[in-house]
């Protein structure tokens, strides 16, 4: 039974001191602060610390950040229209700076105008030979020092809210008045006696407050590290909630291991297994015989051998009576799966079906029929295996290739394909840091295949700026006589599709001129195409009858042509590392030597180069994706913007990996003596669980 504690959080933010109804409002718009509750959730970005002045002497470095105590001098306003400014002369023992602001004149012409004694922070840049700070922070010190002692905080806002008068250090007096109207025991401890113990934690309420108004660095560390554990401790219930009730979910045994698994792993396995496939695959197996459903991530780079896997599973469940079905995100994948397992199975006698949306009328009901008499025994293909229509008779196994195309929705859906829901197995190329592993996919148990199969080729990563282009296309002209093919891809922009569009075409145009149309032969594929003409143009390219294949990230999943040796990346920068990853296993699939160019602009960023040296130094999927995610901060990995991991509001996915850790196990610890959070002393635990804007993944499973 929720109950609440705590009426006062709850009270709307227009009541306390200094807010009134127009800046509620804003503060709702801008900030989602709706009441005092989240008033103290909005946690500082920055502290001040008053010891740390510096003077104006010790400015060394162009882009420093200052904090400086001095007086306002005289002040002037120059320029007009964008370039209207006002100049404030700042003037401390040791010297002078120019304050400057661009927006908001009229407001600081005032302060200015006053003059006084203030400290200020900013960024110290050389303009005209001179020191200037723009848009700097700034305090009257006889306000700073009657306010507060210790370390001052900052706080994000906006420019609407700073237009209302809350910039950054005004929202300081509101946190602080809310902490002058909160009594001792209003932010209650919510968690056990035993956890605050064991992991030394600092009690709830004297976090927020330090975390606000800090006494000093140890005890604002110390705040940090227990709402830090706190936020990681309620995501880690739900999902660990989550992971428990899966684990109890009664499934089907497979028993043995029979004659069609031991016939083809005897007599027509290609090549012998890695120890890495061989680890899942008895992580499987286990899986497989508790008569509890399986849920297993398998995860391995581009290449590393998961179809092998996925077959050899799939021969197990026939071998304990059950249909097995395969499931690929698109069309040409899944008829690639399809054709490459019919080819290892066609000297056994194995009936494999393949389904897809394309397939209608009267082939397509004979394969429904069929399915349901479970004449068909392993049926491969899309999203169309998924439709209510789609009956087994008795399905037992259910892998789905390349899983961030798939939402958790669809895999719901193949549970109920069986009376008990059938083991499920994704397998995704996209190799998911340990952090992202605890959280999105926390959930699932995991697998990993660590290390490719002996004997590839590694590819070879260039990166050139778009002065390089004709010599890389002449490098392109080159491979194509030697008989290869090549891939030139042209990113996304999330925002414009039609900017995509013309992207590629005014990409497709250029290509052509390289290439003339007598001699090479070029296709083209993006999203926007009907499936057909997209099928008829990839199959030119598999079949070999085109040279080069111009597209956009469509391609990025899956599709096999070993002939293939040259992966061109067009405008390299815009792509995410571990998408730049997965394009670039696209090539070095067959013999030849492989190679992929990363073009970019001429300038680049320093992140910018970063990264591309990380491509052109770096092949392991992992490194690449661990190092994405320190680059680019977690909200652009690929399927972490739907995991709520990016919703966290103090903990960092990358750096805090070992309070993640902490918290996952204390989670573990508390569902494991009280499951449903039932006792007493997890009871406010589980309001703020079932009270948070994300709390489905909560009220869902309990
Ligand atoms: P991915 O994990 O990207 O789906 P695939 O399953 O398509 O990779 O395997 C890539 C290639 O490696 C295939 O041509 C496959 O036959 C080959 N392969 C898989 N396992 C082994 C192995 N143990 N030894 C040698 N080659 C292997
Ligand atoms: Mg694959």
């Amino acid at each position: 039974m929720a109950f609440r504690q705590n009426h006062i959080l709850d009270t709307p933010i227009e009541y306390l001191k200094g807010v009134g109804p127009s800046k509620a409002h804003l503060l709702r718009k801008e900030l989602q602060i709706d009441c005092f509750k989240d008033l103290l959730h909005h946690f500082p970005f920055r502290y001040i610390d008053r010891s740390q002045l510096q003077s104006v002497q010790d400015i060394r470095f162009d882009g420093q950040f200052v904090q400086l105590k001095g007086q306002l001098l005289f002040y002037e306003i120059i320029g007009s229209g964008r370039s209207k400014r006002l100049v404030v002369q700042f003037k401390d023992p040791t010297g002078s700076v120019e304050l400057v602001w661009f927006q908001g004149i009229s407001w600081m012409e005032k302060i200015a105008a006053q003059g006084g004694t203030y400290i200020i922070w900013g960024k110290a840049n050389i303009f005209n030979g001179m020191w200037n700070i723009s848009h700097p922070e700034m305090e009257k010190v006889e306000d700073a020092t009657k306010l507060y002692t210790g370390l001052l905080p900052v706080y994000s806002t906006t420019e609407k809210l700073k237009a209302a008068g809350l910039h950054g250090r005004a929202m300081a007096k509101l946190t602080s008045a809310l902490f002058l109207h909160l009594k001792e025991n209003d932010i209650q401890e919510i968690f056990p006696k035993e956890l605050i113990h064991t992991e030394q934690l600092m009690n709830r309420s004297q976090a927020f407050k330090e975390i606000h108004f800090p006494s000093n660095g140890l005890l604002l560390s110390q705040a940090i590290f227990r709402l830090k554990f706190e936020e990681l401790l309620l995501h880690q219930i739900g999902i660990c909630k989550l992971k428990l009730n899966l684990q109890k979910v009664k499934g089907y045994y497979f028993e043995i291991v029979g004659e069609h698994f031991n016939t083809f792993y005897n007599q027509y396995l290609p090549f012998s297994l890695t120890e890495d496939q061989k680890k899942v695959l008895r992580e499987i197996r286990q899986d497989t015989q508790r008569g509890i459903q399986m849920n297993r991530l398998l995860q391995g780079d581009v290449g590393s051998g998961k179809t092998i896997v996925a077959l050899l599973c799939m021969l197990l469940a026939i071998d304990n009576g059950f249909q097995a079905c395969l499931m690929a995100p698109t069309e040409i994948l899944a008829q690639q799966h399809y054709e490459s397992i019919s080819h290892l199975l066609k000297d056994m006698h194995i009936s494999i079906s393949f389904l897809s949306g394309s397939i209608k009328g009267k082939e397509r009901k004979d394969i429904l029929k069929q399915l349901a008499q479970g004449d068909i025994q392993i049926i491969i293909g899309t999203h169309a295996l998924i439709e209510d229509k789609v009956v087994f008779k008795n399905l037992g196994i259910s892998i789905i290739d390349e899983q961030h195309r798939f939402g958790v929705a669809q895999r719901a859906k193949l549970w109920n394909k069986n009376t008990l829901p059938p083991h499920i197995l994704v397998m995704t190329a996209t190799p998911i840091p340990r952090t992202l592993a605890m959280t999105s996919y926390g959930d699932l148990d995991v697998s990993v295949i660590a290390h490719l199969p002996p004997g590839r080729k590694p590819i070879t990563t260039f990166h050139r700026t778009e002065i390089f282009r004709a010599k890389v296309m002449d490098f392109i002209k080159q491979e194509i006589q030697q008989g290869r093919q090549a891939y030139i891809v042209y990113p996304l922009i999330e925002e414009s599709e039609k900017l995509d569009f013309e992207n590629l075409i005014n990409g497709y145009e250029q290509v052509k001129q390289f290439f003339p149309s007598h001699t090479y032969n070029i296709c083209m594929v993006h999203g926007k195409m009907k499936a057909d003409e997209k099928d008829q143009n990839m199959n030119a390219f598999v079949k070999g009858k085109a040279h080069i294949m111009v597209a956009t990230t469509v391609i990025e999943v899956g599709v096999n042509v070993p002939n293939a040796s040259i992966m061109l990346i067009e405008s390299a920068e815009r792509f995410g590392l571990s998408q730049l990853h997965q394009l670039r296993g696209r090539v070095g699939r067959g013999a030849e030597k492989s190679y992929c160019i990363l073009l970019t602009g001429n300038k680049l960023s320093q992140t910018g180069k970063e990264r591309m040296h990380t491509m052109v130094h770096e092949s392991s999927g992992f490194a690449i994706a661990e190092k994405d995610l320190t680059l680019r901060g977690p909200g652009d990995i690929d399927g972490t913007r739907q995991s709520g991991v990016v919703e966290l509001k103090l903990a960092d996915i990358v750096k805090d990996v070992a309070i993640m850790e902490k918290s996952r196990n204390a989670a573990l610890k508390i569902l494991s003596i009280d499951p449903n959070l039932d006792l007493n002393e997890h009871q406010l635990l589980k309001e703020i669980l079932l009270s948070r804007k994300d709390h489905a993944i909560w009220s869902h499973i309990s």
